[in-house]
């Protein structure tokens, strides 16, 4: 089957595309100044009907509207660990670069959705040299994490060029990458890609998915590329009600990231981000979830159950204990 040919950036195209309804048309109008929104010809295949797995977690929904008192708009506080723009250091011995705020799904229930747009907010040259800059300048810190936004929608020369500066740091032992691409957007993995990803130093490539159904057929060829291209496959997930929060859900989604060589990482709680309520699953669900998974699984398949503390104190892991 043809792939749809474009991806789907605005609420009217999302309604000639039959994934809203008239009705909603005004109300997501007026949302989508807030939360970018970006559905791409591989995620629009993927999607059977507007609230099943994939649909739930890329169609903006009007309750993003609502904000809940508990939620914040800088949930994983990011903000006081920004030593320069597009770094945040929060552990010792690693920390993020941001280099793009630009993302090729815009998760419903990301946290950062309320900062990232479609034109990238890419860091220009100057703040991309005071960035590098500053790992140079941090012998202690050892492993750079590039997340985004998402640094596979950057272009292969730019991301070559970010990759080489990094390894070049005789400190830099460890690069990671946070990516949906992969899966969202396995076009993306294109042989020049691939090229500025084949490093000398050791590349984790963390690749976010929340449901098997989110797998299509380009995602497999990509996925194996990658691997071959020396990179080590991890995944992250957020635990979603409607999309992950069954025995089923979660048990597919595991042994379909091990049929595609990625070792489960961690399992997120949703971050409490404003307008993202209807995604919240209670923690003593979840950990019943998690009690009724295990044994049924590889011990491979198994991911660590976290939450980002608010107020900055990184990610604690909720269980369950026995
Ligand atoms: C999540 C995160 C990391 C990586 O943490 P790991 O537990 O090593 O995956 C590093 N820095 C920041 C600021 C983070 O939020």
């Amino acid at each position: 089957m043809a792939l749809p040919q474009k991806t789907l950036r605005d609420a009217t195209s999302l309604l000639e595309a039959g994934l809203i309804t008239a009705e909603a048309l005004p109300a997501l109008s007026a949302l989508q100044s807030r939360y970018a929104v970006a559905l791409t010809p591989e995620v629009q295949a993927r999607i059977t009907a507007p609230e099943d797995p994939v649909g739930r977690q890329y169609i903006p929904h009007a309750d993003e509207a609502l904000s809940q008192p508990h939620e914040l708009a800088d949930p994983t506080a990011d903000a006081p660990f920004t030593p320069i723009k597009g770094v945040v250091h929060r552990y010792p011995d690693r920390a993020l670069l941001k280099p793009l705020l630009a993302c090729p799904v815009y998760c419903r229930f990301c946290f950062r959705r309320e900062h990232v747009g479609p034109d990238g907010g890419l860091l220009n040259e100057a703040e991309l040299e005071a960035a590098l800059g500053w790992f140079a300048a941090h012998p202690a810190v050892g492993e750079v994490i590039l997340t985004g936004g998402d640094p596979l929608m950057l272009s292969p020369r730019r991301l070559a060029h970010i990759l080489g500066r990094l390894a070049a740091l005789p400190h830099i032992h460890t690069l990671r990458i946070h990516s949906r691409v992969p899966v969202a957007e396995p076009s993306r993995i294109t042989p020049e890609l691939l090229a500025a990803l084949r490093l000398e130093t050791p590349l984790y490539l963390c690749v976010h998915a929340n449901h098997a159904q989110e797998f299509g057929p380009a995602a497999g060829p990509a996925l194996r590329a990658l691997h071959g291209a020396g990179l080590v496959l991890l995944g992250q997930s957020v635990l979603l009600a409607g999309v992950n929060d069954s025995l089923a859900a979660l048990e597919g989604l595991l042994r379909t990231m091990l049929a595609h060589r990625i070792k489960p990482y961690y399992l997120h709680a949703l971050d409490a981000a404003p307008g993202t309520a209807r995604f919240a699953v209670p923690d003593a669900r979840a950990l019943e979830l998690l009690r009724s998974l295990r044994g049924r699984v590889s011990g491979l398949a198994w991911p660590v159950f976290v939450r980002e503390t608010a107020g900055g104190a990184g990610k604690r892991p909720l269980g369950p204990a026995w």
